[in-house]
């Protein structure tokens, strides 16, 4: 019970720190986020919910299609990059107890911004937030000339967490030699699969937004030259197929429809041991920003907000709640976080024999056990760590888990 009637101040209105939000001012908790943006958006691009982060949603009161239909595949589709050449389908949506969402991210920020707004929780925007001292009973943010304090601070921050760096004594992060450019173009199918088509050092996601009617576009690239990480930061057309020139078949045609793309580096930190100190915890990108090719930063911090307001809600401890917190995601939360680096391996293999075994063997199980595929990723997406067991020898023989 050290949720109701106590302050929290949370630093970082994204959807880690929205979700952070609502499950505590549900629970009875006074919650201030600061955002140092001027509004709280999302940038025009999709995001993919699965499972274990729609149950979050559904715990925090929160409708995904408040503010647009989600898409919901039927399938991932692999393919090889140079004509689309098909290498394995995994079904998705097939047992509606474990859906699986396409939202563009716009409407998730205001299902969420709606949804805390009812709950009366108070955003500061424009407001650059630090912590003045972690370390005491009470610990104050500061946002300009003004500080508060508060029972307890939640750290949002994202991949740049100043949080993280002045109280966990944890380094920043660094640019991880991968960049990713993101677009949108107008479409019309509802049923396209999500389909990934892999190349050597880079790989290419397709999938349908808002029902159907546009399609989200996302180019990872490994490469040696930086880019700065920053989600308004515009390219060309022209870079991005020249980065993408060797893609051939459907691939190709998709990225001829590019108008606007914008780049940007993918950053990261190795998995903290440290989750929380005295009053104060991090939470999602901050702790464990991770590749996106799990598709699953944003739903380990959906995780992250609901076992962080429960575990307070069950004791009178703020300490032992924020302790229980940190020791029950961490373990989870950075195994997704390796796995996450490891598909990215997977899906970039240059080496052309490693490659040809690879999406031979993808191709054999994918027709012969299609079930096994589907499988692989349950203990994420069911939420339930007992269920990897009997694929972990295996899969991570094939795919370096
Ligand atoms: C290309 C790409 C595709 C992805 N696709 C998926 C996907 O399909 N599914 C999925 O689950 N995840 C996906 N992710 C990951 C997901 O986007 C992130 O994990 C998630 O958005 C992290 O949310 P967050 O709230 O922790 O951090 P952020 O979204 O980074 O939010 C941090 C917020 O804190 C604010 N802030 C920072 N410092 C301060 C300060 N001092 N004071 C006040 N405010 C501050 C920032 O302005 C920002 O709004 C993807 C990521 C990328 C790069």
């Amino acid at each position: 019970m050290s949720v109701t009637g106590k302050d929290f101040g949370i630093i970082g209105g994204g959807i880690g720190g929205m979700a952070a939000a609502i499950a505590i001012a549900q629970l009875g908790g006074r919650v201030t986020v600061y955002e140092q943006a001027a509004k709280l958006a999302e940038v025009g691009a999709g995001i993919q919910i699965s499972a274990n982060g729609l149950a979050v949603l559904k715990e925090l009161g929160v409708d995904p299609e408040f503010a647009g239909p989600a898409s919901r595949p039927q399938a991932v589709e692999l393919r090889d990059y140079k004509a689309g050449r098909f290498v394995a389908r995994i079904r998705q949506n097939h047992n509606p107890d474990y859906p699986y969402l396409q939202l563009h991210r716009a409407d998730l920020m205001t299902a969420l911004v709606v949804r805390a707004d009812a709950l009366g929780v108070m955003v500061k925007l424009g407001a650059r937030a630090e912590i003045l001292d972690a370390f005491v009973e009470r610990p104050e943010i500061r946002v300009g000339d003004t500080t508060q304090t508060f029972d307890t601070i939640i750290a949002a921050d994202g991949v740049n967490s100043k949080t993280r760096q002045d109280w966990f004594e944890a380094g920043a992060a660094r640019f991880t030699g991968q960049v990713t450019w993101r677009a949108t173009i107008p479409a019309d199918d509802p049923d396209a699969p999500t389909t990934v088509y892999m190349g050597k050092g880079k790989h290419l996601v397709t999938y349908p937004l808002r029902g159907g009617k546009m399609m989200n576009i996302v180019a990872v690239q490994e490469r040696k030259e930086i880019a700065a990480q920053d989600w308004e930061n515009t390219d060309t057309p022209e870079n991005l197929h020249a980065a993408f020139a060797e893609f051939g078949g459907e691939a190709k045609e998709i990225l001829s429809q590019v108008k606007d793309v914008r780049v940007w580096g993918l950053y990261g930190h190795p998995p903290l041991q440290t989750w929380w100190r005295a009053n104060v915890a991090l939470l999602g990108d901050a702790v464990h920003p991770m590749f996106p090719f799990m598709a699953q930063g944003a739903c380990m911090a959906l995780e992250d907000a609901s076992v962080l307001a429960r575990k307070l809600d069950e004791t009178d401890s703020i300490r032992l709640g924020l302790a229980r917190y940190g020791t029950t995601r961490m373990r989870r939360a950075s195994k997704v976080q390796r796995l996450a680096a490891r598909n990215g391996k997977m899906f970039h293999l240059s080496n052309p024999l490693l490659r040809f075994i690879a999406q031979s063997a993808l191709t054999v199980i994918s027709t012969v056990m299609p079930r096994f595929l589907e499988r692989r990723f349950d203990w994420i997406y069911k939420n339930n760590i007992s269920q990897e067991v009997g694929f972990y020898v295996i899969t991570g023989f094939l795919f370096g888990r």
